[in-house]
């Protein structure tokens, strides 16, 4: 019998029980095959994270898809649960592609207020809520970038989902982020040192032993914030030397961990790329020189066009009755330049900045605001991201890889809205309902 997890999205009774049984769920299929539960998944169709399937079912069994294909030659095992889903469709389980677990709407408290006057403990305890509604809106896997001010709370929080303590996508965690002394935040007093939302570090001895130290205590990925605001009410300005940036690139390259970079300036994401980043988050100011040089050096772009949309929203723009903001109509430019320049897309929405769980803004926004076609984001978003994050055994329904699956009402190749109808969600072949 498969574990099932009831979760309700406005309450917080959520079954101890239940959770402290997902473990034992996994533990089963590992050391007894023949006890090995069975799940028969039956949709009107099946998106493999490339092409739909209509008349495709897929068989888990343990934490692994075992079968997927077209449902009359799937055969079913005896005491097998099978789910029908009529009218929807089953895909890999959703990536987000940038996320802050550890940070809340800036409309609810500011980004100085979340890093200055909020402890640990409260944060951690929000990032629980917030990993429970990522996995609920679909996401069974997010690239969380940077804790914004809570050192190494995202190791521990990945840990907790990983022992089945608490709901939540898997986790990749880029632990406190690196910024060039002086050029991130808050800011308060000249003569007040604040604790900052990211490890400040420079030169060759720092940068190397910044890396290091965040790798040795969990990270998965390091981020460098390549240029940023070095006073209130400037435009971005780069931070890192061109130096400091292949340093940090190799440093982390020879640990095995990718290198991402926060950067919206052209000089900020020419550095970034010519050190062998892997991906340039936001790249608002983005020419078309520069993407160039990101497709030739395989750097892809995570535009993060909801963040962007939020803030702007938060700054006082009414959207649909005042004039879009420069910034966004900027924004749009750079977007168009990338397209034509062929640089692979991440999606991400920077969720945090906006509220989790409502993940799918990023994609919506791409399809109904950036010209992209609903079957180009929902690859990306599923197969895609995959790949760019190196997750080889996710993102497309085969067998043998990891059972993470969401199940949607309607066709989001389609009609992209269908993202947030989700019914079921799957993750490592336990399966969790919303009982929206
Ligand atoms: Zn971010």
């Amino acid at each position: 019998m498969h574990t099932i997890i009831r979760l309700r999205r406005a309450t917080f009774f959520i079954s101890l029980s239940l959770l402290g049984a997902m473990p034992q769920a996994h533990g089963q299929a590992a050391t007894s095959p023949l006890a090995t539960p069975s799940l028969l998944l039956r949709p009107a169709a099946v998106f493999d994270g490339e092409t739909m399937h209509p008349g495709w079912a897929v068989l888990v069994e343990g934490d692994k898809i075992k079968a997927a294909g077209p449902a009359a030659q799937i055969s079913t095992p005896a005491g097998a649960r099978t789910i029908e889903l009529p009218g929807q469709t089953l895909l890999p389980g959703l990536i987000e592609g940038h996320s802050h677990l550890l940070l809340h709407p800036y409309n609810e408290t500011s980004w100085n207020d979340q890093v200055l006057l909020e402890s640990q403990a409260l944060r951690v305890a929000r990032a629980t809520a917030h990993a429970r509604a990522t996995l609920l809106a679909g996401y069974t896997t997010a690239r969380d970038l940077g804790t914004e001010g809570a050192d190494y709370a995202d190791v521990g929080l990945k840990q907790a989902i990983d022992q089945g303590l608490i709901p939540g996508p898997r986790l990749l965690v880029a632990t406190r982020a690196l910024v060039a002394t002086g050029s991130y935040g808050p800011k308060l007093s000249v003569d007040v040192d604040v604790p900052q939302g990211a490890q400040e570090t420079d030169g060759v001895d720092g940068i190397v032993r910044a890396v290091r130290e965040q790798i040795g205590r969990g990270a998965d990925i390091i981020k460098v914030y390549a240029d940023y605001r070095w006073g209130k009410g400037e435009p971005s300005r780069p931070t890192f030397s061109q130096e400091e940036l292949t340093l940090i690139v190799q440093t982390a390259k020879g640990a095995g961990r990718p290198v991402v970079a926060h950067a919206s300036t052209p000089e900020g994401m020419r550095r970034a790329a010519l050190a062998g980043v892997e991906t340039i988050e936001h790249g608002d100011a983005g020419t078309p020189e520069v993407f160039r040089l990101m497709k030739q050096r395989g750097v892809a772009l995570c535009p993060t066009v909801a963040a962007g949309d939020a803030i702007s929203q938060y700054q006082g723009w009414k959207k649909g009755q005042t004039p879009e903001p420069e910034r966004l109509q900027q924004k749009r430019l750079s977007v168009q330049a990338a397209r034509k320049s062929g640089v692979a897309i991440v999606v991400g929405g920077d969720v945090g900045v906006f509220t989790h769980g409502d993940n799918s803004r990023e994609a919506e926004l791409l399809v109904q605001e950036y010209g992209f076609a609903p079957l180009e984001v929902v690859q990306a978003q599923t197969s895609g991201n995959a790949r760019l994050f190196h997750l080889l055994d996710r993102g497309r329904i085969q067998p043998g890889l990891l059972a993470d699956l969401v199940s949607v009402a309607g066709d989001p190749t389609q009609q992209i809205t269908a993202l947030r109808q989700v019914k079921l969600v799957v993750k490592g072949g336990v399966v969790y309902t919303s009982d929206k």
